[in-house]
């Protein structure tokens, strides 16, 4: 049988398979909060802010060995061209979900029983790659507001657009593309130092050795990531000042 050719060789953006859109980071975005950051990348845009650790009500949710990590991550009306119904959702109650057990592998509340941080994530602009994006700037805004980690974390979303494996898809690529083997998308997060894999999720069909490859492109990409995520952390910090609530020595490899 012949073998039917690649109809993905060159990206629509014209990046390289392995590229990851422009970022920018920033953190302390919003003064009033307990913890802040933004995390941009390319079109897609994440604000992130965190409240606490404070008592939490009702008293029964509370845990008296530990503080309780509540996230909630929503995409704003007018992030995307159709108009996003506003309240959550199905998609938007998975994200959350998914983005408090990756930031659960590192964020350590033994010392804080009884109490709540809650964790906002909001999408002013989406292009794809919300969650990981949400991701990137919740850890950031952890680390601002003092939460103690025991690392970072970085996220990012790579895949398979027909034959080729990307990394960090665009909307183009994980919803428009449908020609050949079609799309699949494979969102990642990796711990700084220890490289543990804290989420990975697959939406699509992959072999076993492509999807090797694609653990080493992401792990590749969220060594990239992380440098902006600490860059803006230690800018905010100071140069000596580790993130408040990180060790530096946990995120130098
Ligand atoms: N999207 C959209 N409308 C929606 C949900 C998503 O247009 O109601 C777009 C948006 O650009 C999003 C992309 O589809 O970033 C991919 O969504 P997905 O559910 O795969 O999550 P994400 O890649 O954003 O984490």
């Amino acid at each position: 049988m012949a073998v039917k050719k690649n109809l993905y060789t060159k990206r629509e953006s014209g990046r390289a398979m392995d590229e990851v859109r422009p970022m920018t980071a920033k953190v302390g975005v919003v003064p009033s909060a307990d913890g802040s950051a933004i995390f941009e990348t390319g079109k897609t845009k994440a604000i992130a802010v965190v409240r606490g650790p404070r008592t939490l009500h009702p008293q029964h949710m509370q845990n008296p060995k530990n503080g309780v990590l509540r996230v909630n991550y929503g995409m704003m009306p007018f992030s995307v061209e159709d108009r996003i119904r506003p309240g959550p959702n199905r998609r938007s109650e998975e994200i959350s979900k998914v983005t408090e057990w990756a930031l659960s592998s590192v964020v350590d509340l033994s010392e804080f029983p009884n109490t709540v941080v809650d964790v906002f994530i909001q999408i002013p602009q989406a292009d794809a790659g919300t969650r990981v994006a949400g991701i990137n700037a919740a850890a950031m805004a952890l680390a601002h507001a003092g939460i103690p980690m025991k690392e970072m974390v970085s996220a990012i979303g790579v895949g398979k657009i027909d034959k080729s494996l990307v990394v960090d898809l665009d909307k183009y690529e994980d919803s428009l593309f449908h020609d050949g083997e079609g799309s699949t998308d494979i969102p990642m997060v990796f711990t700084s130092r220890t490289k543990n894999l804290a989420l990975l999720q697959l939406d699509g069909k992959i072999s076993i050795p492509e999807f090797k490859e694609t653990i080493e492109l992401a792990k590749k990409a969220c060594e990239k990531i992380l440098v902006v995520q600490m860059e803006a952390l230690k800018n905010v910090n100071g140069e000596n000042g580790a993130p408040k609530g990180v060790p530096l020595e946990g995120n130098n490899g």
